[in-house]
């Protein structure tokens, strides 16, 4: 049925070739037509990339009668491809034995009504089952023996069955005992009699022939010289006495709930799809890398992760399976960014050979280790062909402004142009003025373009930029809309705080021509999302902050002692320093926020003034304000026309105010680590000593714990990973949700060698053979 479906859409998609891609090739156009195989083909595809892979090819189809006839002719091909593909599976599939491809029903137990709750589980295939992974283990490690046996007490023996069973109602409840032995765990030796008892199970009675030896799991009952086992689970025992069963003595996979299938019947289900799975296919994974790595076979690694021996194999299981995971992760990445590369590669720049020296010679200060790493990664980027894709890593006040100016500046150097985008107007200025006063004596002015410049103002500017003039340009977004075309545009740089996803780094990406792309992040992420989220960029990490610069100091302090963190920041004022009080986010209600922000600036006032500085002067900034009252505000307090911000956490994506040294942060733990390592390095401008309070209501000892880490690490990687272990994925979810939906959070948790490696091989892969 779908081969008939697949022959009688191929004729169209050859006419349309034939013709030249007039789009006449069918009555109303190939979109529609495409639409309409799509719709008949999707009920009958269950493998879920196919589904994607069809998905993807209706989206691009819709755009068919406005595309030109080269990318015609890429869809029509594209779409021929994909059918090709499909048939050949439907080919491939035989009938017969259970193996990887076949469909559920090939495994013993399962008929078309099993299947179709595992199929609403996703799972449709007996590979699908068996990578069907354990979301935990239960530690069951060996049996006990009968004098073991304690009233009430789970246990887990090994029995045998004596004789016929028999069932009674007790009240309305049908119950089941039959007469068992109670063996020696090792030696299976007769020890104690005993009766099993189930509830509700009245074919237990006759299922087990005398003699049968099963291994149970069970809650003792002593009554009137009998013992009872009251049975939670049983299973059918090995001969082998050191052979463990499925459910008990041993680590027992635990998985995610199927509807109607009880978790011993899973487990039963993925052995035997084990056992009868004669071939498990090495996707894509070469067994050579694998052993390269010193990783699992794959078949061991998935019987390893159902059924493990020990600890340490479903954990060395969970690698290979993790580095498999990882591997096709970066293959799409890097096949991705080939791709782009291959559309347009950007000649390198042309740089004058000493222009490094010249630059580094005005820096008012000399560079760090780290930034001179960096500058030299990011040179070659620059001079390479293609186009570079570099993430720029470094805790707050580590330097990154350096490197950008670097970067820009070093466009126009050869002749080109270079824009910085910042995610708000107020950072857009405050870079513009910063890079000003670094590329000045280099004789060169950047641009500055903002949305709410006059018009008259961007016309002139849009004009510049459309001319191929070197130019450095600052700005926001607005600087990809506003109809700029830059002739030239040779360096991005993308000041990321937090805002921009990589959506809009693809977009970027898109606007004609293909720049060197760099983005410069303070996030604290833990390095394996990192790798992940940037996986199709090259990292440079400023791990060194300048010298002088002391961390932050820290501390958690109660709620009830509040009155501290007021004399601290009275006394930061008396020095003529500014300050910080950033206030919670309320759970209950969105908007609500913003009122605390007024009324702890309501009440600050007097506060401070117990502490003799009440002629402070308070400013607020909240996310209910317009943006320019907003801007105006945090504008007065870097001119130091106001000594202390109250404010929610907008001072996150932060105005840079060397004079500000405290900060003191209002119900602390409402916040992640993470986020709050980044607040502080707001009040790390300076080789001044800095201090940040932490106020928190909290008494719960996990949570004062938790926020005890920032007083004693000031590294963000260490801080993000702690938040990660603490307060699991979940929490950095938002982060992963960015672009790529498809990452599964266990590959995140992988170890960082995991992920390294799989993404080194991908390249390799990839530049071993291009089209894979
Ligand atoms: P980031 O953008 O990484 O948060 P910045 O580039 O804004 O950090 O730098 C923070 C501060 O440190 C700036 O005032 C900058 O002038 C200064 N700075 C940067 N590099 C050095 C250095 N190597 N030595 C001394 N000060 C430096
Ligand atoms: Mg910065």
């Amino acid at each position: 049925m779908i081969r008939q479906l697949i022959a009688r859409m191929r004729g169209p998609l050859r006419l349309e070739a034939d013709r030249g891609y007039d789009n006449r090739a069918v009555l109303g156009g190939l979109e529609r037509y495409v639409a309409a195989w799509v719709e008949q083909l999707t009920p009958l595809v269950s493998d879920a990339e196919t589904l994607k892979r069809i998905g993807r090819m209706a989206g691009a189809f819709a755009a068919y009668e406005q595309a030109t006839v080269a990318r015609r002719r890429k869809l029509v091909e594209a779409a021929g491809e994909l059918l090709a593909a499909i048939d050949k599976a439907t080919r491939a599939r035989p009938p017969g034995p259970p193996n990887w491809e076949a469909p559920l029903t090939a495994l013993k137990g399962i008929g078309p009504a099993r299947a179709e709750t595992f199929a609403a589980a996703g799972i449709h295939t007996i590979g699908q089952l068996l990578s069907f992974y354990p979301l935990r283990y239960l530690d069951r490690p060996r049996l006990h023996d009968p004098d073991e046996l304690r009233e009430g007490a789970e246990a887990f023996l090994r029995v045998r069955i004596t004789g016929p069973g028999t069932n009674f109602y007790r009240g309305r409840v049908k119950m089941t005992t039959v007469p068992a032995v109670a063996l020696g765990p090792t030696d299976r030796a007769e020890k104690l009699p005993v009766k099993l008892r189930w509830f509700g199970q009245t074919y237990r009675a006759t299922q087990f022939e005398p003699g049968t030896e099963l291994v149970v799991a069970v809650r003792p009952r002593r009554y009137r010289d009998t013992t009872y086992l009251v049975v939670s689970e049983c299973e059918r025992a090995a001969d082998d006495p050191d052979e463990p069963g499925l459910g008990i003595g041993r680590l027992v996979p635990v998985y995610s709930a199927i509807d109607r299938v009880s978790a011993s019947a899973l487990r039963k289900l993925i052995r035997q799809a084990l056992d009868a799975c004669e071939e498990i296919p090495e996707l894509l994974v070469p067994a050579l890398l694998a052993a390269e790595h010193g990783l699992m076979p794959l078949r061991e690694a998935i019987t390893q992760t159902h059924f493990p021996d020990n600890h340490e194999s479903y954990r060395a299981a969970r690698r290979r399976l993790n580095y498999q995971e990882l591997l096709l992760l970066q293959l799409e990445l890097a096949l991705r960014r080939a791709e782009a590369d291959a559309d347009r590669p950007g000649p390198g720049l042309e740089l004058p050979p000493k222009a490094p020296e010249t630059y580094l010679r005005v820096l008012p200060f000399s560079p760090t280790r780290a930034q001179r790493r960096v500058l030299a990664e990011v040179t070659a980027d620059l001079q390479g062909a293609g186009c570079a894709h570099r993430l720029i890593h470094g805790d707050v006040g580590s330097g990154k402004t350096v490197i950008a100016g670097w970067a820009l500046w070093a466009a126009t150097c050869a002749g080109r142009q270079a824009a910085l985008m910042a995610p708000t107007e107020l950072l857009a200025e405050q870079h513009h003025r910063t890079l000003t006063a670094l590329l000045g004596p280099l004789g060169t002015a950047p641009l500055l373009l903002t949305g709410s410049m006059p018009e008259a103002d961007k016309r002139q500017l849009r004009q510049q930029l459309g001319s191929a003039q070197p130019a450095i340009v600052v700005g926001t977004h607005a600087l990809f809309q506003e109809g700029v075309e830059f002739s030239d545009l040779a360096v991005v740089v993308i000041d990321e705080q937090h805002r921009f996803g990589l959506q809009q780094r693809a977009a970027l990406a898109r606007k004609g021509t293909r720049p060197d792309v760099f983005v410069m992040s303070a996030t604290p992420i833990p390095r394996t999302l990192a790798l992940t989220l940037y996986g199709d960029y090259d990292i440079s990490v400023i791990d060194e902050l300048p010298p002088g610069r002391r961390p932050v100091l820290t501390r958690v302090i109660a709620h009830s002692a509040r009155d501290e963190a007021l004399a601290l920041v009275a006394s930061e004022l008396r020095e003529s320093r500014q300050a910080y009080v950033v206030c919670p986010l309320i759970e209950e209600g969105d908007n609500s926020d913003w009122e605390a922000a007024v009324a702890v600036h309501e009440s600050l006032r007097q506060e401070l003034a117990r502490h003799g500085a009440g002629d402070a002067r308070l400013g607020l900034v909240h996310g209910r304000m317009p943006a320019d009252t907003r801007d105006a505000a945090m504008e007065q307090y870097r001119a130091g026309q106001l000594d202390v911000l109250v404010s929610t956490t907008v001072v996150e994506v932060g105005v840079d105010v060397p004079n500000a040294t405290a900060m003191v942060v209002l119900n602390a733990e409402r916040f992640g680590l993470a986020q709050l390592h980044q607040l502080r390095g707001r009040v790390a401008r300076s080789a001044d000593q800095a201090h940040c309070i932490l106020v928190t209501g909290s008494q719960n000892d996990e949570v004062l714990q938790r926020l005890t880490v920032l007083e004693s690490t000031a590294d963000g990687f260490v801080i993000a990973e702690e938040d990660l272990r603490r307060r699991g994925p979940g929490e950095l979810a938002g982060l992963a949700q960015h672009g790529l939906p498809d990452v599964h959070m266990a590959a995140l948790m992988a170890d960082t060698t995991t992920l390294v490696a799989a993404r080194e091989d991908a390249r390799g892969l990839l530049a071993a053979d291009p089209g894979l």
